[in-house]
């Protein structure tokens, strides 16, 4: 048998609206929603859960949001003091593991496997991480504790909000069996209404069905999604030690259409990459970005530099440039935005040409102080212009 993995997956509470509800103290027990304005035909991109009592919930319209809850308070997104607090969450999470997998601003993974000897259980380091969050931010989370990934995630989400769940294994299948199907990771609702129609609605039912009647409705993910109804997942924390490229994305609760609003997320994504590919000391050869239209069709559109970097202000001209280029084309309501940095080298390891450019010179030696102050006092310190 292998070592058992001790995997925690951490999710912010509702975390927008809880941002503002704590920079705003007088918002506090009201019913906060965020997102764009019902006169602009906006969506709700975030609900306090005073709000989501009234029905309103996230990807929905405003319009039917404000009339579902006609005293609920409307704000808009304010992408940059979230990614501000987002470090700060992940500056928590580093003291207790470096192997870290980012997967949205308000949500990670962390294998602690390395970390119980120094801080004491996964229980205990789920705790100390919730208890910090609370304490130094004012943030509730929920907290999942599991062998793997999938299962990490669904006990994060099982008890909502502020919730501590641990599945282990002599528990998983008590409590797997009763959920519903599509808390599988890769049942969709094409697939989910597939299995409902020859009866399976739970994860119990779908493991109890021979996997011959599940091929028409699964096909060639049966294997697959049969191992995660079993609580078995082998993904491993992909931290950005290992990573072959470094990424960020965020899955918005609804399709962005705006323009503005999605460079603001990007660039708020390149900042995060670059600081991450300096503080790991790599260079990128080639940015991806990533986006996913309302229907989940999903297109990538990369650009390879001739030379790699890791200066915020290179990768943001060209993130900029590649979004530009694929919004005067293909411009849609997204879903899904992403940035990552790929063909990794060490830093310095590129530097064969003569001449050095002074203007990426200069903007080295510009980062290298935001990321000092940064370090020192915060992401809100350093603002950089469009
Ligand atoms: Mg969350």
């Amino acid at each position: 048998m292998s070592e058992p993995r001790y995997i925690l997956h951490i999710d912010m509470d509702a975390f927008y609206a809880s941002v503002e509800q704590l920079d705003d103290p007088g918002l506090k027990g009201k019913a906060v929603i965020v997102g764009g304005s019902p006169a602009k035909r906006g969506v709700v991109s975030a609900a306090s859960y005073e709000a989501r009592k009234f029905g309103v919930h996230s990807a929905m319209p405003m319009s039917q949001a404000v009339r579902l809850c006609p005293d609920g308070i409307v704000l808009p997104v304010r992408m940059k003091r979230y990614v501000e607090l987002s470090n700060k969450i992940h500056e928590i999470f580093s003291r207790y593991t470096d192997q870290i997998e980012p997967i949205s601003l308000d949500e990670a993974f962390l294998d602690v496997a390395g970390s119980t000897q120094l801080f004491g259980s996964a229980e205990q380091i789920g705790r100390r991480i919730k208890h910090e969050i609370k304490e130094e931010l004012g943030l509730t989370a929920s907290v999942g504790i599991a062998p793997n990934k999938f299962l990490a995630k669904l006990a994060s989400d099982l008890e909502k909000p502020d919730g501590f769940v641990i599945i282990t294994e002599d528990n998983k299948k008590r409590i797997l069996d009763v959920l519903p199907i599509s808390r599988i990771w890769g049942i969709g609702r094409v697939t989910e209404q597939a299995l409902k129609a020859i009866g399976i609605n739970t994860i119990g039912q779908l493991k109890n069905t021979a996997p011959e009647h599940l091929k028409d409705s699964l096909g060639n993910q049966t294997g697959g999604i049969l191992r995660l109804a079993h609580g078995i997942d082998d993904r491993e924390v992909e931290s950005i030690h290992v990573a072959k490229s470094i990424s960020s994305e965020e899955t918005f609760a609804v399709d962005i259409d705006d323009k503005d609003v999605l460079l603001g997320v990007l660039l708020g994504q390149v900042q995060e990459v670059a600081q991450r590919l300096r503080k790991g000391k790599f260079e990128a050869k080639t940015i991806t970005l990533k986006l996913r239209y309302g229907d989940f069709k999903t297109v990538t559109r990369s650009s390879t530099f001739s030379k790699a970097t890791n200066t915020t202000e290179t990768l943001w001209r060209q993130a900029r440039a590649v979004f530009l280029k694929w919004h005067k084309k293909s411009a849609g309501p997204l879903r899904l935005l992403g940035f990552g940095a790929s063909g990794l080298i060490t830093e310095g390891a590129g530097q064969k040409e003569l001449f050095v450019n002074p203007e990426e010179e200069k903007q080295k030696r510009l980062d290298q102080a935001s990321d000092k102050i940064k370090n020192r006092y915060g992401n809100d310190a350093v603002k950089r212009g469009g």
